[in-house]
């Protein structure tokens, strides 16, 4: 079933109406026609089925009929710290990491991050976008958020039942040493650094609010890898 987004729209009462994007996509561009069914999506993890009523130029009006949970919700919720990589970088660490299940990234600002974020508010609109796009096209139903930048400094983990940083220095412990020690994991933070890897001192200041330093193994892998792995090995392990 084709699935479209209704966010921010009340699913729960009978009918919705769709305009803008969507709208067109469905008229004029799907050529859908009145008693096609399609799933509706409102970006919170809910999805409902709804027949389509009408259609005009630029909106459609649908029956909504059930309402339920969707399946391709992880059950952990995992929170991606990126430091900010080099031009471009960005968009694919968004959409590879919805894809893999993130529930929310926060580009964060490093010592070693060369990117300047001041003044950039069109691109947090931008990575917005390309994280909804992506999780309409790998069927979810939530919409992960991209959040406007923080400092690494002054991050609270305080929320999170474990906060793992990747360090590259780190020798010792593993990401799967961490996620298979028998802890109960259900509200993660994860942190990664930029090109230039982080500095003791970043490493340590972490440490000291309750984050694991880990290792991802015996290769260096570039920033906009390590996310990745980070969140497939994490729903390898976590996910039923
Ligand atoms: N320039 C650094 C590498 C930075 S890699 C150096 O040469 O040492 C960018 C980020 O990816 C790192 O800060 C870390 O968060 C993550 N990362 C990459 N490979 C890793 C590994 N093997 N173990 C842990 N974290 C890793």
């Amino acid at each position: 079933m084709r699935r479209f987004f209704a966010e921010n729209m009340d699913l729960n009462g009978d009918a919705v109406c769709l305009y803008g994007d969507e709208a067109r996509h469905i008229g004029l561009v799907l050529r859908m026609k009145p008693g096609d069914e399609v799933l509706l999506i409102d970006g919170s993890g809910a999805e409902c089925t709804a027949v389509i009523e009408s259609i005009t130029e630029d909106s459609v009006r649908l029956a909504v009929r059930e309402r339920r949970m969707s399946s391709a919700e992880p059950e952990v919720s995992v929170t991606l710290f990126q430091c900010l990589p080099k031009q471009g970088k960005m968009e694919v660490i968004i959409q590879k990491c919805v894809e893999l299940g993130v529930m929310k990234i926060v580009p964060t600002v490093s010592a070693r991050c060369v990117v300047k974020m001041e003044g950039k508010d069109n691109k947090i609109a931008r990575w917005n976008k390309v994280s909804q796009e992506a999780a309409k096209q790998c069927g979810r139903a939530a919409v992960p958020q991209v959040a406007f930048p923080t400092a690494l400094e002054k991050i609270d983990f305080s929320g999170f039942d474990t906060v793992l940083i990747a360090y590259e220095n780190e020798s010792e412990v593993t990401l799967r040493s961490v996620l298979t020690d028998g802890r109960k994991v259900s509200n993660m933070a994860v942190v990664i650094g930029p090109e230039g890897g982080f500095e003791p001192k970043e490493v340590g200041s972490v440490a000291a609010r309750g984050g694991i330093p880990v290792s991802l193994g015996r290769r260096i892998l570039r920033t906009e890898t390590a996310g990745m792995a980070v969140l497939a090995q994490i729903m390898y392990e976590l996910e039923q």
